[in-house]
């Protein structure tokens, strides 16, 4: 595993030296107070970051003011990028390229997303808050961790699946939490308020409470009760064809947010249970040593999971493979259990997941010759008729999560044994439909007036690049989530 090097101390970082300024350690409405944190140097590699506002001298503001929520945010990135420029395979970049840009107020809006030109941040006045996505670093840190994920990970990018779209989102979510898992002083409140018994709801599980309070004001219901989203939530697997397009947030949905509950909702309780497994109890330190062997099983699994329909079980899968040759089955146990309860995992199928050996030698780089000649494609390309979209007679050519499977593995079924994955095609098929539903494409100038459905309120994630006679469909961002009509 790499570590980042030392950057060359300039005359100004040797001055800022010693200087500090204040940050928030999870999100402005956690109940925690902010706290003094060395100046974070945005520009180190690897994973180096840049505002694109005017830079603002590294001092101690007051909280409320725009020079305190540059240094807050910047702090928040810092840590979250350094956690996983630790991880990371060497030579990792973000897809943007070598430095990612952020915008911390991009204007009014209760949003924030990832594009592949940067994270992009807003505000706007709820009652008479005034409210900054780019305040939170809960917030920060899980736009941050798209754009970590689209680094280790890019081909999910345009995978038309439920699964993969929510492993995303639930990906930004665990970013978040291990960013906050970086800081003594989060990890000794957590263990205090929960009797260091983590997988108990708390500050650190719950995410963006004030982003989730602002949006609960506009629409009852679009957010939990206490904060955006919960990572201690009672969520069981279900097949996403048999979950509802949207809903209120006490219900789980195929909407990729909404969905990707059930894999955040496991992992952190596999998360506690690694460190239960640590001993009666478990340290700040323990805490500490815990949320950077998790780090270690996410950034070894996700780059050998085949992008397929039932995306879950295939990185739960690598997970526990992961831990075999990393961990010596130290955490096995709380692992296998926490994907089983969630039924990331179906119990047949995590009975025969296999151990280090046969799995590691059955391990193929990305991109090899698989036995037999065949080329591996990450994913599969296709050809929908764009017909039942108001655009006739023409093609929608998308990616459908079809690689080669390297687990026989599956998630639980609702009743006995394990679900049947749908083929790609008819997964691909389903989001694309969802996507049209929920108003989530682009359409440009593009199809007749009379047919076309375009649904102008609606925030595009994703948008039609004309190709020859027909249209790729192709990811535009990773937004937040919130669906506003009004
Ligand atoms: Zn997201």
């Amino acid at each position: 595993m790499r570590r980042a090097k030392k950057p060359s101390t300039s005359t100004a970082t040797r001055k800022a030296a010693g200087a500090a300024i204040l940050a928030w350690e999870d999100d402005p409405q956690s109940g925690g107070k902010p706290i003094k944190r060395p100046v974070p140097r945005l520009a180190r590699v690897p994973l180096a970051l840049t505002i694109t506002a005017a830079a603002v001298p590294a001092k101690v503001y007051r909280p409320g003011t725009r020079e305190f929520r540059y240094w807050a945010a910047a702090e928040a990135l810092r840590r979250g990028a350094d956690f996983w420029g630790g991880l990371l395979p060497r030579g990792t970049s973000w897809q943007p390229g070598r430095t990612l840009r952020v915008t911390l107020d991009a204007g009014v809006d209760l949003n924030a997303y990832y594009d592949r030109h940067g994270l992009s941040f807003f505000h706007d006045t709820v009652g008479r808050i005034t409210v900054y996505s780019g305040e939170s670093p809960d917030v920060l840190c899980h736009e941050l961790g798209h754009a970590v994920l689209d680094a280790l990970r890019p081909e999910l990018w345009d995978a038309m699946s439920v699964e993969v779209a929510a492993f995303h989102e639930s990906f930004g979510d665990l970013s978040a939490l291990l960013a906050g898992l970086q800081l003594p002083s989060l990890r000794r409140a957590v263990l205090s308020e929960t009797g260091a018994r983590i997988g108990r709801s708390s500050r650190l599980s719950r995410l963006a409470e004030q982003l989730g309070w602002a949006l609960r004001q506009i629409l009852p219901g679009s957010a939990e009760p206490d904060c955006l989203r919960n990572a201690v939530n009672p969520f069981f697997y279900r097949a996403p064809e048999t979950l509802p397009p949207s809903g209120p947030a006490s219900s789980l949905t195929a909407e990729p947010h909404s969905f990707s509950r059930v894999f955040t909702g496991g992992w952190f309780e596999a998360l506690a249970g690694m460190l239960a497994s640590r001993g009666s109890s478990p340290t700040e330190a323990d805490l500490g040593q815990v949320s950077l062997d998790a780090g270690r099983l996410l950034v070894d699994a996700i780059p050998a999971a085949p992008i397929v329909a039932d995306y879950l079980s295939q990185v739960a899968a690598h997970l526990i493979e992961s831990e075999a040759v990393l961990f010596r089955g130290q955490y096995r146990d709380a692992l296998k259990s926490a994907l089983v309860r969630r039924g990331i995992l179906s119990l047949q199928a995590a009975s025969v997941v296999p151990g280090p050996g046969t799995a590691t030698r059955a391990r193929q780089p990305r991109g090899a010759t698989l036995a037999g000649g065949s080329t591996e494609t990450h994913t599969r390309r296709l050809s929908l008729s764009a017909d039942q979209f108001g655009l006739e007679g023409r093609a929608l050519v998308v990616e459908a999560p079809g690689e080669v499977r390297r687990f026989e593995v599956a998630s639980a079924a609702e009743g006995l044994g394990s679900r049947t994955a749908p083929p790609p095609e008819q997964d691909a098929r389903r989001f694309v439909e969802y996507l049209f539903r929920r108003g989530r494409v682009d359409l440009g100038a593009h199809g007749r007036a009379e047919t076309r459905i375009a649904h102008p309120f609606a925030r595009k994630t994703h948008q039609l690049v004309p190709q020859a006679a027909d249209f790729a469909l192709v990811r535009r961002t990773f937004d937040c989530g919130f669906d506003p009509t009004s």
